[in-house]
């Protein structure tokens, strides 16, 4: 049986750790691979499910501002205090952090982003920790909802959650404010119930099975509707084959914004394709980002589409312990996320299969 840190106690079961105060810490180039934001989440995801400490180096290298930003930062602070850990270099703009986790609480948790950066991203760097505390939460995150470069909330509820139940977890959701950038003010509420081992399933997604809703949704906060018509409009008679519903809304938030994604809702897996609207975009663009993906996406019929590849990696990590999932092509994102895997957990196992088909990912996390 593989153990979790969630306590000083006698571990609860989950991903092999030292856990003890003297472990050394785990070294990590943040420059490497995508050489972004997700090195920095799913390490400290994983230094808090696994109690070992974490220093990081050239966080965020690769990009054109390094170092923390605000909704990095939050996601620092937002583990930080779920496992009681010490860090050093926790700023705006640093590019090194020493974590030293402690032991995982659940309870009552709000964290702000203080900016448009996405809520999501930190909901998807909390989630899997929380479910390895021994108590339930209730968490509430501000920020950015539906933000380029992140998951929209959408997606969060729609393609990623749903995987997770998949899983076992016992996670409850909603996003009683949208936040667009640059005004931000989203809101994002979780109730997470600690994840018993009896639930864990083993994970497979392997097909997508059969389609049984399609949908198109085009949201606006304080711009014109007709902008998310025309989005809707496009998309519609770019997939005449699709039968798409229609779902078009104007919604509360702090800031003008906008949104559009197709939700195909097949049996065993709900993909998401979404586009954010931009001061600089035409409505045209917007929707066609999201043809383009959508398109893609029926190409390879493959069940994971790039951006749930690799959001499944820590969760798997998390919860069962193992898991299979078939996707499309390899992405710095999920290759980076494997190679943080096997850093702080040599033992783990990560197999990519390639057959005649789409690339198959098996991972199982060993003592
Ligand atoms: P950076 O360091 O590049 O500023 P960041 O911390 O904001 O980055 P990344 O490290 O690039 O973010 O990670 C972005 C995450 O958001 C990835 O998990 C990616 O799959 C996901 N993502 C990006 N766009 C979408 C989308 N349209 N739908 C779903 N998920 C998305």
């Amino acid at each position: 049986m593989i153990s979790y840190h969630s306590s000083s106690e006698p571990p609860r079961g989950g991903v092999p750790h030292p856990a003890t105060a003297e472990a050394s810490p785990v070294f990590l180039d943040g420059s490497f691979g995508e050489g972004g934001g997700q090195i920095l989440r799913t390490s400290l995801s994983l230094s808090a499910l696994t109690g070992q400490p974490l220093r990081l180096e050239k966080i965020r290298a690769g990009r054109e501002k390094p170092g923390l930003k605000r909704q990095h930062l939050a996601a620092v602070k937002a583990v930080a205090e779920i496992c009681g850990a010490k860090t050093n270099g926790a700023e705006l703009g640093s590019t090194t952090l020493s974590f030293s986790p402690g032991a995982i609480r659940g309870g009552a948790y709000r964290f702000d982003v203080g900016s448009a950066g996405s809520a999501t991203l930190v909901a998807q760097t909390v989630l899997p920790v929380l479910l390895r505390a021994p108590e339930p939460s209730e968490v509430a995150i501000t920020g950015g909802t539906h933000v380029p470069w992140a998951p929209t909330w959408d997606f969060f509820a729609e393609s990623y959650l749903p995987q997770l139940h998949a899983m076992g977890a016992r996670v409850e959701a909603e996003c009683p404010m949208r936040g667009f950038y640059p005004a931000g003010g989203g809101e994002i509420r979780l109730r997470v119930e600690p994840f018993n081992e009896a639930d864990a399933r083993p994970f497979a997604l392997e097909k997508t099975g059969a389609l049984r809703r399609a949908r198109v949704s085009a949201i606006v906060s304080g711009i014109p509707i007709a902008i998310a018509e025309t989005e809707a409009d496009i998309l519609m008679e770019k997939f005449p084959e699709l039968a798409l519903e229609r779902d078009v809304r104007e919604v509360e938030s702090p800031g003008p914004g906008n949104a559009v994604w197709v939700s195909l809702e097949f049996e065993r897996v709900t993909a998401v394709f979404s586009s954010i609207g931009e001061y600089d975009l035409s409505r045209k663009t917007v929707a066609h980002r999201v043809m383009n993906a959508v398109r893609k996406y029926l190409k390879t019929g493959a069940p994971a589409c790039p951006h749930l590849a690799d959001q499944l990696v820590v969760p798997i990590v998390a919860l069962g312990g193992a898991g299979v999932f078939v996707k499309g092509k390899d992405t710095l994102h999920e290759t980076t996320n494997w190679e943080v895997v096997r850093t702080f957990l040599p033992a783990a196992e990560i197999v990519r299969e390639e057959t005649d088909g789409d690339p198959k990912i098996r991972l199982r996390v060993r003592r």
